[in-house]
């Protein structure tokens, strides 16, 4: 593809008119360093698998600056720039000058205003306004542009989710997809404003990041977070700190504890340069809850989807299924709590990879996988699971299992009552037309008969209010969870979808994997 740098709107569009191809889209103010040119080889990554077009904008943004800041002096370089990102794989450039952005003046478009819940945080607490220009001119913007899919960087990460929830809340349907901050071998982040720092304001600069490292480090060790003493590293070199936080990196509001995914913010003034910089904290590994009701599809998208990442699965299905085979095999009514606990009381249940790699499950020494999906304990057992001594039993041993994160678990009371603390939540669905239809396929793979698909429906639905009318741990969304109807969707569209959703609330530099 020839490489071209467009100036007015109008030879944009009538170039991108020519190419029938979804834009991915880079938007930038130039200055460009290596962070830039990693958003663009990512979305070049990206785009091998699909025909799409990488656009990059320059323009320096004056709505974003307040009236003692650097607008004046900001790198203007595009021919530079030009080279940059050609060489990291953009398609075009596009470098508007402001009435191409805001004909007739800023004053006669909309301007989006930010809640101050998110803009009166971290560094707009400084910079009165920036955010609500940074929001007004991405939606002038991707107005002209009209692109499939946005690429920012982590290393603004106040900006990155307050554009998320711009177009949640807008509802404009453009994928956004966020990428690590990009580092030099000394550990400093990349930022058009190092042009501004001297030699020696270079060095003395480096405390802020190695503050950073240091307390991360000491947080996986110790699992403490010492701001007074990352505060006096950071001013070892005449720093000045203009805050220095630990934040929930979503709501932006300081963390009373250290549970979860921590943000660990600081913006410093060096000589006159304003510089950001930020580490995430997280005492294990991630965990994803994945519930909904019966043949939403879980198990093959749990599967596939743990195995992406490289996640412990955990099908807590199974288990439940595992105790009502065994109380059906001894003979107990699913209803005789005395029985039920005697018999489970010394309960050995494990998971173990065959050497096919598929998951087996043992029940006190007795393979079961293929027992426990017999239409015989598919229907008790949701009689079995609403019991308060199984679902404390299971309930217990599954949260063992998920101990450090790293895991994919699928069930109904993940995202409410196992994992409360889950870093990301789904709730898969489908209509019971559609479950019913799956279930057929299941039942005629394993070989068990079935009456009718009417009939599957019926009893998919009498589960369902079983399970979500029990008293403990019912299948419910959890207040915080992602709904996914899974009817129409290939395996595969759901999985897109999942990673999505994954990636974008778990930043880049705490998960990632090729396979993301
Ligand atoms: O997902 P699957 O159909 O294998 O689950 C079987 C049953 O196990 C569900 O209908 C429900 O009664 C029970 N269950 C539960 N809590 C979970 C997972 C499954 O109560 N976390």
């Amino acid at each position: 593809m020839v490489q071209k740098i467009f100036q007015t709107n109008a030879e944009l569009k009538d170039w991108l008119s020519k190419q029938n191809s979804a834009i991915i889209f880079i938007p930038t103010m130039g200055g460009l360093h290596p962070g830039h040119q990693y958003l663009i080889q990512k979305a070049k990554e990206k785009k091998a698998k699909k025909n799409q077009i990488i656009l990059v904008s320059i323009f320096i943004n004056p709505l974003q600056f307040g009236k003692d800041e650097d607008y004046k002096k900001y790198p203007r370089n595009i021919s530079k720039d030009a080279v940059l990102a050609f060489n990291a794989g953009a398609d075009a450039i596009w470098a508007p000058d402001y009435v191409e952005v805001f004909p007739g003046g800023e004053n006669s478009h909309f301007k989006i205003q930010v809640p101050q819940t998110l803009h009166n945080r971290l560094c707009g607490a400084e910079r009165e306004g920036h955010f609500d220009g940074v929001a007004t001119v991405i939606i002038r913007l991707i107005r002209i542009i009209r692109p499939e899919k946005l690429i920012l960087g982590e290393k603004d990460w106040q900006q990155l989710i307050i554009i998320r929830k711009l177009f949640q809340e807008l509802c404009i349907p453009i994928k956004i997809e966020s990428y690590s901050t990009q580092r030099d071998q000394s550990g400093f982040a990349h930022s058009s404003r190092n042009a501004y720092l001297s030699d020696s304001e270079k060095v003395n600069a480096q405390s802020l990041p190695n503050a950073l490292r240091a307390a991360k480090t000491e947080f996986e060790k110790e699992k403490i977070i010492n701001l007074n003493k990352i505060a006096s590293k950071i001013k070892e070199n005449n720093l000045k700190i203009e805050y220095l936080k630990v934040v929930d990196p979503f709501s932006l509001k300081e963390k009373e504890n250290l549970n979860g995914l921590c943000l660990l913010a600081a913006a410093v003034k060096c000589g006159s340069t304003r510089l950001i910089d930020h580490t995430f904290l997280m005492q294990r590994k991630p965990i994803i809850a994945i519930d909904g009701p019966a043949g939403a599809g879980k198990s093959t998208v749990t599967k596939a989807f743990a195995k992406k990442l490289g996640f412990i699965y955990l099908d807590t299905g199974a288990m439940y299924r595992a105790v009502t085979w065994l109380i059906i095999n001894n003979s107990i009514s699913p209803s005789d709590q005395a029985q039920i606990n005697n018999n489970l009381r010394d309960l050995k249940l494990e998971f173990k990879n065959s050497s096919s790699g598929e998951q087996k499950i043992l029940i006190n020494n007795i393979d079961v996988t293929e027992k426990i999906r017999s239409p015989e304990v598919t229907s008790l057992v949701s009689e079995v699971a609403k019991q308060q001594y199984v679902r404390e039993l299971l309930t217990k041993q599954q949260q063992v299992i998920g101990e450090d994160g790293g895991l994919v678990a699928e069930g109904r009371d993940i995202g409410t009552a196992v994992f409360p603390d889950a870093d990301v939540k789904i709730f898969l669905t489908a209509t019971p037309k559609e479950r019913a239809k799956r279930r057929s396929i299941d039942l005629e793979k394993r070989g068990y008969e079935y009456s009718s698909i009417e009939n599957l429906e019926k009893e998919i639905e009498e589960r369902d209010k079983q399970d979500s009318e029990r008293k403990i741990a019912p299948l419910k969304k959890a207040h915080d969870a992602v709904e996914i109807c899974t009817d129409g969707m290939s395996i595969e569209e759901v999985l897109e979808e999942l990673t999505y959703i994954f990636r974008s609330k778990i930043p880049e530099e705490v998960w990632a994997t090729p396979n993301l």
